[in-house]
């Protein structure tokens, strides 16, 4: 598959453990930032699971600014992803940001996270390739769409058809909020793609007021699904708290976002 190539097909549609992402369905995925303890994240898979979560997403190995800031747990965090994932049959992304972690990400990570900071990691991409397993690939923060299904590119060329793209945010100017979320990338990448495009309002907001509205419109806009963070306290949370949304608000987010979705798929001329 070409990524780059205009989209003369319907969009691809990936199959995650039996959940489909793309076409006709709307994805929610949703966690914590960074896995922090088995209590954390246990509560936050079940709240997922009751809002008809897709995939719950949990960081076990994080890209931090500072080299002094919580670096995620690491093999205990995956570990921990792997028991969520049993008690709630829910399918795992996370993210890998290093090729000589992959083997251990992949015993159990559905999805492979390649984060923005990675986007042009090519090494990355090719052993993400490789080893086949679907990946979700974020937009960097300085980057364009080209370079986006560049990267994308690289994952497609060793054979690994399974990609999904994420918009995140892009710096700019704007102050108001972390990054500025660039909702035109969603029509602008299904014209030249049929990979699902996600949309991450978390990590643009910033903050958790501007979540919903970014992913109302986002979903309007017709993306393929959310990637969204959630915490069952997030003032106690190590990392973006005040960008996570509370689990008991997830299902009502869910309704609304779903109802937004709905809009942006009505047929239209
Ligand atoms: C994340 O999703 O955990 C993350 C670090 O996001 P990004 O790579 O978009 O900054
Ligand atoms: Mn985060």
């Amino acid at each position: 598959m070409i990524a780059t190539e205009p989209m003369t097909a319907p969009g691809a549609v990936l199959d995650i453990a039996g959940r489909k992402i793309g076409g006709e369905e709307f994805a929610l995925i949703a966690g914590p930032c960074a896995v922090e303890s088995r209590a954390q994240l246990l509560e936050t898979a079940m709240a997922v699971a009751e809002a008809g979560g897709t995939l719950l997403r949990g960081g076990a190995y994080k890209p931090r600014t500072s080299p002094y800031a919580f670096q995620g747990l690491g093999a205990e965090g995956l570990r921990l992803l792997a028991e969520a994932k049993a008690a709630t049959g829910l399918p795992v992304v996370t993210e890998v940001m290093d090729p000589r972690e992959l083997d251990a990400v992949l015993e159990v990570a559905d999805v492979l996270q390649i984060g923005s900071r990675n986007m042009q990691n090519y090494p990355l991409l090719i052993e993400a390739g490789r080893c086949g397993r679907p990946v979700l690939l974020k937009r960097g923060l300085s980057s364009t769409i080209d370079e986006l299904l560049s990267s994308a590119e690289y994952v497609l060329k060793e054979g690994n058809a399974s990609v999904m793209l994420c918009e995140r945010g892009i710096r700019t100017f704007e102050t108001a909020y972390r990054f500025t979320l660039d909702l035109g990338a969603v029509p602008a990448l299904k014209e030249r793609t049929p990979l699902p495009v996600i949309v991450d309002p978390s990590h643009a907001a910033g903050r958790r007021e501007l979540v919903l509205p970014l992913s109302l419109a986002a979903a309007a806009a017709g993306a393929d699904g959310l990637l969204v963070e959630v915490h069952p306290r997030p003032e106690e949370a190590i990392c973006d708290g005040p960008q996570a949304l509370r689990t008991d608000e997830l299902a009502g987010f869910a309704e609304r976002v779903r109802a937004a979705a709905a809009l942006g798929r009505m047929p239209w001329e």
